[in-house]
């Protein structure tokens, strides 16, 4: 019997894009609404898809050990299997690298994978870090057992304060860690002066940008270093998906991320990194409806009797709004907003309305809510809730892309069934 022709040696293994070639050349000269539908493609044999294919893919064929060997230590050999490097993964690292101006993306499992990866591969038992004290419930979590169990200290200073970061700084302090928009409470960071000031003392900046996506706020524009997301936010943006990304403004950093990334194995599965690159095609149409159901949703809850206070950095009073002007091209999807009635008004309102969702996340096509103190704060002291500003009638309104005036009317026949 004829052998078959042998398929178990591969042609010339296939590298990964150059890292040179990664930099932002022509790309930067376009706007993000551009960049999030164009992105650089993989070529892998001689056909030109318009869409990215997905490489679902454990391993990778090698005919050469030493293109084996170089794969599995740099970011930047050879495929050879794809905890290290996939390229339906590398298309979507490259392609928010792009959106956010950096050199190298690092793409993880989950928001929170991108949150540990690059902290505790930056990060090693005695050092110091600073952080703002309005902080994602999960990371303010992993802060506080890298304390207890790993010997990382934290002092905690305001989004807007680069003297308390200052003050702050010890021999020990390796980076600050920030959120572009916050939870529930939206405050924004003032990121150029505070990377500013970490970068006077040597210190990484490294920015939660989710709440904002690459197309509101690029902070790697305003000085910081790495930019990471949940992609299960608006860069996915269908609720369907839950994986992260770093951003990296420089190389030496991303391949220290990288190799940590290899160990702890937080590493996205390609068909998860696939969906978010689909996601990422109608990300800027996505945002901008989304802030502008928020302007509406803000501007008529805050007229509403029930409604005791608006927390939007677009509303003229929030305190965040000249740092907002600056830093963001819009102002969110998120805003929250305190009932009179407490949390008895709370729970009332997320029974009556039909049309907006009682459920977790941010960023996706449909309008979702939630009540921190029952969610995202739960465990929260209440002198922690008062000093996060959270109110026992706050309720977080994450907003779709739904018609407003739809939106609205479900607000508003949920707010005139309260008795306040
Ligand atoms: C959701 C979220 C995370 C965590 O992301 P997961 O994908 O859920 O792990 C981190 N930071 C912010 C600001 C988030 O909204």
């Amino acid at each position: 019997m004829a052998l078959p022709v042998r398929h178990s040696v591969a042609g010339p293994a296939i590298r990964r894009t150059d890292p040179s070639s990664r930099k932002i050349t022509y790309m930067s000269d376009l706007r993000p609404e551009t960049r999030s539908v164009h992105h650089p493609r993989p070529v892998l044999d001689q056909s030109h898809p318009v869409v990215t294919p997905l490489y679902q893919t454990a391993s990778f064929v090698f005919a050469d050990p030493d293109e084996f060997a170089v794969g599995m230590t740099e970011p930047d050999g050879a495929y050879v299997y794809s905890r290290l490097g996939n390229p339906t993964v590398r298309a979507l690292e490259d392609a928010v690298a792009r959106l956010e101006g950096g050199v190298a993306g690092h793409a993880t499992a989950s928001g929170m994978g991108a949150v540990s990866t690059v902290l505790l591969g930056l990060l090693g038992a005695g050092d110091h870090m600073i952080a703002q004290s309005t902080l994602y419930g999960g990371t303010a979590t992993l802060l506080a057992d890298l304390t207890k169990r790993f010997g990382v200290s934290v002092t905690y200073v305001p989004e807007n304060d680069p003297d308390a970061v200052r003050a702050a700084v010890t021999p020990a302090t390796r980076l600050l860690y920030l959120e572009t928009i916050a939870n529930p409470m939206t405050q924004v960071a003032d990121l150029p002066a505070m990377s500013a000031a970490a970068r006077e003392h040597g210190l990484l900046t490294v920015v939660d940008n989710t709440f904002a996506s690459p197309v509101l706020c690029r902070p790697l524009e305003h000085g910081a270093d790495i930019s990471l997301h949940s992609t299960s936010k608006y860069l996915g943006g269908h609720t369907d998906v839950i994986g992260g990304i770093a951003v990296f403004a420089d190389g030496d950093v991303y391949r220290r991320v990288w190799a940590f990334g290899q160990e702890l194995g937080a590493t996205p599965d390609p068909f998860a990194a696939w969906l978010v690159l689909r996601g990422m095609r109608t990300l800027a149409l996505r945002v901008e409806r989304s802030c502008a159901n928020a302007a509406v949703l803000a501007e008529r809850l805050a007229a509403h009797p029930a409604v005791a206070a608006v927390h939007w950095p677009g509303l003229p009073g929030h305190p965040s709004r000249e740092i907002a002007d600056r830093v963001l091209s819009g102002f969110g999807g998120v805003l929250g907003f305190d009932l009179a009635g407490g949390s008895a008004a709370a729970s009332a309102f997320l029974s009556k309305v039909r049309l907006a969702l009682v459920a977790a996340s941010l960023g996706g096509v449909e309008t979702l809510l939630s009540m921190p103190t029952a969610a995202s704060h739960r465990g929260m002291s209440d002198e922690e809730l008062t000093r996060a500003g959270i109110a026992p009638g706050t309720v977080r309104v994450a907003t779709g892309i739904e018609h407003v005036e739809d939106l609205w009317a479900d607000f508003a026949q949920a707010l005139d069934a309260l008795d306040y």
